[in-house]
């Protein structure tokens, strides 16, 4: 198969806006899945069928006949969140165009804009798509006036589908052939594959996900990986129907998949350029590595299911290499471990991930972002966890990670949005309207204020209508104290976190009343403190009471009473010592979560 017939793409789109039942559709209409088979095919995983998300994006090969040529078109389905946007780049990457498609009742949101940048950055032709036409609030001829306005793209070259009842599905991949140009490769070689994707198999190893740059790749060659120089020799080579089929080969500007024996998706990495042994080409420019923007201890429910949680820590990463783990040892929650992650839902996905498919039980601390100090000598720190943050000694300063946000939203809740902001530390710096009822805002913020209930309170004085997004922004200096948690005179390391100076106290505040509502009475009197920077900014204290769990059997029913007792034993093994003071379990997960 020629180059000329081969066509790489990609669907962009906001959150919900159709992105995988456009994909379904399109494999079903050239008959790759059957009709009436599950919904959002490509969307394998259970968190994804759960929350309705595409985490990890997913190829799948179409064979498409137009004008009497036959044409391969490989779809790459892409996840909308920004946490996952190393997805849509690298994906992106691997093609020469893309699907941007619009919701056409709700109209341009804040992730059409963040991917519709991504795309652009890399100079993919762009066909756009107003999807949802079914929809009785649709208004098709406003979105395509949003699109030239923001996007200036001309109205009469948007698509309009529906992807729930078919209508107008078939103008779609005659326009991706005739306006998204073939991959530009030399197919006289030598060969040069772009690595962009890898996940794990259970039956079959790591499987990584190819784009043929130059020349041809066969099973049976023996491939190097020129970062680090390691050889594999191609056991399997195949494209995505979206099933891996084995083809013996891939022709230049095709994606496909190959099998190399490779242990570990660690090996394959990202972005990575292979070549023929002793046939050395030029490198591709390879793609910017992920940072962890998101730090949280993750420690078992009971000290004995570390092994277990180990276990299961091993397995996940092994297909997201975007987690970083290292060991950490709490004086409150015993041995965990302490993971990074790309941002707010990532953690959540690998936490409900961790429980859900390999079965364990786990807290998970507050999160904190990475803060950066000065020392007074002029060296510089890196603080992935509040327990760090030096006490009784002079830094020259503390700079926190900010985020460039965009809010899209109807415009009556544009005053009570930028109170929200304000209340965050934000500053606005851009203020367009889209249309009479819609306005685009842009501000930046600290990271760590997207924490706590920010995407609460932010639907909840929308009532859900505004959309945000962000990408990542610079360091910003800032007057940050650690703020901690002391029981008795004793620092509760799990609960200690770096809060702005101007908001110590009313958060130091807060968390002593949460701790004595949660802790009920105990059998000696405990001192509950909040310190910001070792100055005590708050404080309750928690009277003593003999729990007497019989009190409240009236009359002498054994078995109750034995009932009682057994609880109150079982109660005492779920509790964490602290200096002189037992925590029930149920109190760091309040704690944590308020
Ligand atoms: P994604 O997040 O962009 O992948 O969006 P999904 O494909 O998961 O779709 C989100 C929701 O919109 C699902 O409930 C779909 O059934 C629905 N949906 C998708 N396309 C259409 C459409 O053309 N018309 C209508 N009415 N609903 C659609
Ligand atoms: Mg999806």
């Amino acid at each position: 198969r020629r180059c000329e017939q081969v066509r790489n793409f990609s669907i962009i789109a906001h959150v919900d806006h159709g992105k995988s039942t456009l994909a379904d559709r399109l494999l079903e209409l050239t008959g790759a899945i059957k009709k009436g088979g599950k919904e959002q095919y490509l969307d394998k995983l259970q968190v994804e069928r759960e929350r309705g998300i595409t985490v990890k994006a997913q190829t799948a090969s179409l064979v498409y006949r137009y004008k009497g040529t036959e044409y391969l078109l490989n779809l790459i389905d892409t996840p909308g969140h920004v946490d996952f946007s190393y997805e849509v780049s690298r994906s992106l990457a691997a093609c020469q165009g893309a699907l941007l498609l619009v919701d056409a009742a709700q109209g341009i949101q804040a992730q059409t804009l963040a991917n519709f940048y991504l795309a652009f950055d890399q100079d993919l032709a762009i066909v756009p798509v107003l999807n949802k036409v079914d929809l009785p609030a649709a208004e098709p001829e406003t979105v395509a006036e949003q699109m030239h306005q923001v996007f200036d793209i001309p109205p009469e070259e948007c698509l309009l589908t529906s992807a729930k009842t078919g209508l107008g599905l078939e103008s779609i991949l005659p326009a991706v052939i005739e306006r998204i140009p073939p991959p530009p490769g030399n197919t006289a070689g030598p060969l040069r594959v772009l690595l962009f994707d890898a996940f794990h198999d259970e039956y079959r190893g790591v499987i990584c996900l190819v784009e043929i740059i130059d020349g041809h790749l066969r099973k049976g060659d023996r491939v190097v990986a020129s970062s680090t120089g390691d050889t594999y020799d191609i056991l399997e080579v195949g494209i995505m129907t979206p099933e891996p089929t084995s083809t013996g080969r891939l022709c230049t500007g095709q994606v496909g998949y190959v099998i190399t024996g490779m242990k570990s998706t660690r090996s394959a990495r990202v972005g990575d350029t292979w070549h023929l042994l002793k046939q050395p080409v030029e490198i591709l420019p390879g793609f910017k590595p992920t940072k962890s923007m998101v730090f949280a201890g993750v420690f078992p429910i009971t000290g004995a299911d570390f092994d277990a949680l180990a276990a299961a820590m091993e397995r996940l990463t092994l297909n997201d290499a975007s987690v970083t783990v290292r060991r950490e040892n709490s004086a409150a929650l015993g041995a965990g471990f302490r993971c990074g992650f790309l941002g707010l839902l990532h953690m959540e996905v690998f936490h409900q991930r961790l429980e859900q498919e390999h079965g364990a039980n786990v807290i998970t601390t507050t999160p904190t972002v990475p803060y950066s100090i000065e020392h007074t000598d002029g060296s510089r720190e890196e603080i992935q966890n509040p327990s760090q943050f030096p006490l009784g000694k002079k830094l020259s300063g503390v700079w926190e990670p900010t985020v460039a946000a965009t809010v899209v939203t109807p415009s009556e809740h544009v005053g009570s949005i930028m109170e929200l902001f304000q209340d965050r530390r934000g500053e606005m710096t851009e203020h367009t309207v889209l249309s009479p009822a819609r306005t685009l805002l842009r501000y930046v913020l600290p990271l760590a204020e997207l924490g706590g209930n920010f995407y609460d309170s932010l639907k909840s004085i929308t009532s859900g209508y505004a959309s945000f997004d962000y990408e990542e922004g610079e360091l910003r200096k800032a007057d940050l104290v650690r703020l901690d948690l002391l029981l008795n005179g004793e620092v509760v390391d799990a609960l200690a976190r770096i809060v702005h100076r101007d908001k110590a106290q009313r958060i130091g505040a807060a968390m002593c009343e949460a701790m004595k509502e949660k802790m009920g009475r105990q059998q000696f009197e405990v001192i509950i403190q909040a310190a910001a920077n070792s100055k005590i900014v708050a404080r309750e204290t928690l009277k003593a009471f003999r729990k007497n769990v019989l009190a409240k059997c009236y009359g002498g029913d054994v078995s109750r009473k034995r009932k009682l007792l057994e609880k109150q034993k079982e109660g005492k093994k779920r509790m964490r010592r602290v200096g002189s003071v037992d925590i029930p379990q149920d109190v760091f997960h309040a704690l944590i979560k308020s």
